[in-house]
């Protein structure tokens, strides 16, 4: 084994005929309990298909899986705090907004908001934080991003490492099901949800999810309704587009939310992070009006703007994680996890960072304010977009991150309408871990790490979003290294 392969839970390649007959099985165990999506291509409310998923769970340091854990409260913390710090942000984002338009459009709703006196102090998280492993730093983990606003799929991998285990047992090797971690992602993320809504407290009101026209990833979103439906039988969730929206809710005097005749308690975004979710000026008009009521938002917009990679990129800022959280082991660890980030502001580290990067494009990404993959730039594309806003304002509305390059793992990726048995590929996997936080600016009430995620893509592929094609879910398997 070389050194930069992690080991794979049981030996591959596996032998054809029992890799055929595993894979279907597993397909119908991945249909029948809801690891599952909508078909882009023949859409219909009436079926489904199986998402991407890694067969076998894929190996994972168990050092850095546990450190990933314990980080979670503390960033979330981290962020509440950066969110609350109105100056911060302002500081942070200035020159991004001149730019970069939809980021702006989020900054001014948040500024009328704070106008006109916020209405409700309480915000909701449903964060997620998404490493890699550094191969040459010993596999450390880096992370790639911190989610804020529709952080997915703690719903399907909540139910994935049963199918991984099933798989397990399939092959005969039960005994190595003790190296997968249990995942309450889902029930964790829900209690959230019903955490905001009793602090709401009012006994008629409803949950809100902000969704798109269309949803593909259905089980995903359903599978949190289902899960509180059967946690608290008294809560109604109702499913809205932001168009539908602005044309049927209202603010009463009290700046309830009125969603047909009833007050809203929470409205938890699973859209509204893309400027393609916007498509009128009625979309930002219903986006204003929640966030002008009383409802408790996940998240509300100072969560969503201290998601932007801007602020991600000003945290790794010397002194920047010591003034939010002092110079104690904590803000060490979490510098550890931070990969090279820097500003292209006009400015002396601006020029800098092109200068650097311009001399050895390849080892960094370009990152726009965007969320939802496909809007990184990689590889020779670096130079060439660097090369042309070299001395243009938008060069403000990107950072530039240090690419991270992680271990390679083998493994068999079962696609929709792929091939079976599917050929043994090269892959990489992204960790996310998911925690929940709820609080005013000077209170926290709740704040904890609640699961994990593992999406595991070809390791040639830039990105990995399992709902864009990309990526496919996984599960991590525990090892010692
Ligand atoms: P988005 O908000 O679009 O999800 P991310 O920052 O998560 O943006 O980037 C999308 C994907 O691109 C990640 O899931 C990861 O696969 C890849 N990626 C992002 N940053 C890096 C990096 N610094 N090094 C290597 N890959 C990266
Ligand atoms: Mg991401």
């Amino acid at each position: 084994m070389s050194q930069s392969r992690l080991a794979s839970c049981i030996p591959m390649p596996i032998e054809h005929r029992a890799l055929i007959n595993v894979v279907e099985k597993a397909k119908d165990w991945a249909l029948m309990h809801g690891v599952g999506m909508r078909d882009k291509k023949q859409f219909s409310k009436d079926a489904m298909q199986i998402a991407p998923f890694v067969l076998l769970p894929s190996p994972f340091p168990r050092t850095e899986f546990n450190k990933a854990v314990e980080l979670q409260p503390i960033l979330n913390e981290l962020m509440h705090k950066v969110s609350h710090d109105d100056e911060f942000l302002q500081h942070t984002l200035q020159n991004a907004l001149q730019v970069d338009e939809f980021t702006a459009s989020l900054y001014n709703i948040w500024t009328k908001v704070r106008e006109e006196g916020v209405t409700q102090s309480y915000s909701l998280g449903l964060f997620r934080s998404d490493y890699l492993m550094q191969l040459r730093d010993q596999n450390r983990i880096k992370q790639v991003e911190f989610n804020t606003i529709a952080s997915s799929f703690g719903g399907i991998t909540s139910f994935l490492p049963t199918m991984n285990r099933y798989v397990l047992r399939q092959f005969g090797h039960g005994e190595l099901i003790k190296n997968m971690p249990e995942n309450r992602a889902l029930s964790g993320l829900c209690s959230g949800i019903i955490e905001a809504y009793d602090l709401f407290g009012v006994p008629t009101a409803i949950v809100v999810f902000v969704v798109e026209e269309v949803s593909y990833n259905i089980c995903d979103q359903r599978f949190h309704e289902f899960e509180i439906s059967d946690k608290r039988p008294d809560i109604q969730i109702y499913r809205k587009t932001l168009t539908e929206i602005h044309q049927e809710a209202d603010l009463n005097d009290k700046k309830q939310l009125i969603v047909e005749g009833r007050p809203t308690a929470v409205v938890y975004y699973r859209a509204g992070y893309e400027p393609g979710q916007y498509p009128s000026s009625r979309e930002w008009d219903a986006r204003l009006l929640i966030e002008r009521s009383n409802a408790i938002k996940c998240p509300s917009i100072h969560y969503q703007l201290a998601g932007t990679k801007k602020v991600q990129q000003a945290l790794a800022v010397p002194g920047a994680l010591e003034k939010f959280m002092g110079s104690g082991a904590a803000t060490s660890r979490v510098r550890d996890i931070f990969t090279g980030l820097y500003s292209l502001d006009f400015d002396e580290s601006g020029e800098k960072a092109v200068e650097m990067a311009l001399a050895d494009a390849e080892r960094f990404v370009l990152k726009p304010q965007r969320e939802g993959g496909g809007n990184n730039i990689y590889g020779t594309e670096v130079r060439d977009a660097l090369l042309r806003m070299r001395h243009s304002r938008e060069r403000a509305a990107y950072i530039l991150m240090e690419r991270i390059l992680p271990p390679l793992v083998a493994g068999y990726v079962v696609r929709p309408g792929g091939p079976v048995p599917p050929p043994i590929t090269d892959l990489v996997s992204e960790l996310g871990i998911f925690g929940v936080i709820i609080g005013t600016k000077d209170k926290i009430i709740s704040n904890k790490q609640v699961g994990h995620m593992l999406r595991t893509k070809l390791a040639d592929a830039n990105e990995g979003g399992v709902a864009a094609g990309l990526g496919a879910l996984d599960s991590p398997y525990l090892v010692d290294v």
